[in-house]
């Protein structure tokens, strides 16, 4: 669940922004991308992916959920200790895949057996599910795309496409009960925004449409894409940031190198 791709590409960047060398982030990537091999309805399985298993309870999910960061960041924490520096790269990677995917799946159940038995059995949740979890993607209308790229802490770059067919916009009454008066053909818009990632924010239809195709079950889903990966990625810094403070805050115990100097050798490692 989530993109194997976004998974590692997010991982790999928050990693190399940290100072890691590249052979580490490519690393802790691949490891975070390979707990998108276990897609299966166990709870042991979905909570990787921050969902929960089919018949868990909410609580017990939520539980193990947060048991899962937190013996990875202790993992990682005691293999940097005793420099084990690849092990501590796996775990920090595999414990980063249920931090990213906690901001896209909030629990949601997860009772499928795999991704084809999900598409199968509830296809409008996975078309939701697929859109949200490309990350730069929001649709709004059922034929306006956003895609959007962060270009500063909170400035998004965006290009929003769209069609409309119908062509009654020019009419001088729109008909009871038809089609909206978007503007008719298709186009393009580049947009900048600051603030709020694109789609998070709800706008009403000023021109409520009688269809009743816009605002569905799963509307938020859809549109809280550009949100999500705003929030993964800034988790994913945070978690490094944290391991960080918390290596360089521990005072040498004997011979090993320990607190700054012991995260610096940890940045320059290259996995062979
Ligand atoms: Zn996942």
């Amino acid at each position: 669940m989530g993109l194997t791709c976004l998974h590692n590409k997010m991982t790999v960047d928050a990693l190399k922004k940290a100072g890691f060398t590249d052979g580490s982030a490519q690393f802790a990537g691949s490891a975070n991308a390979a707990v998108d091999e276990k897609q299966g309805n166990s709870s042991e399985q979905a909570n990787l992916h921050a969902m929960c298993g089919l018949g868990q309870g909410e609580q017990d999910c939520l539980r193990k959920v947060q048991k899962i960061i937190t013996d990875g960041k202790q993992d990682a924490a005691d293999a940097i200790a005793s420099q084990d520096f690849k092990l501590a790269l796996r775990r920090m990677g595999e414990t980063l895949h249920t931090i990213q995917d906690m901001a896209f799946h909030k629990f949601e159940p997860w009772p499928f057996a795999g991704i084809g038995e999900a598409i199968l059995n509830a296809p409008n949740y996975m078309f939701c599910h697929l859109i949200r979890d490309l990350g730069a993607v929001s649709v709004h209308g059922a034929l306006d795309v956003d895609v959007s790229w962060r270009i500063g802490s909170q400035v998004y770059l965006g290009v929003r496409g769209f069609y409309h067919p119908s062509n009654n916009y020019f009419a001088p009454i729109p008909p009871l009960g038809g089609q909206p008066p978007e503007i008719p053909g298709f186009g393009g818009l580049l947009t900048i925004t600051i603030g709020a990632p694109p789609g998070s924010v709800r706008v009403r239809d000023p021109y409520p449409d009688s269809r009743g195709s816009v605002e569905g079950p799963y509307s938020s889903m859809m549109s809280s894409g550009r949100a999500d990966l705003t929030r993964a990625e800034d988790e994913t810094d945070d978690f490094i940031q944290k391991i960080q403070k918390d290596v360089e805050a521990k005072p040498a115990n004997g011979p090993l190198p320990a607190g700054p100097e012991l995260w610096k050798l940890f940045l320059q490692f290259r996995p062979a």
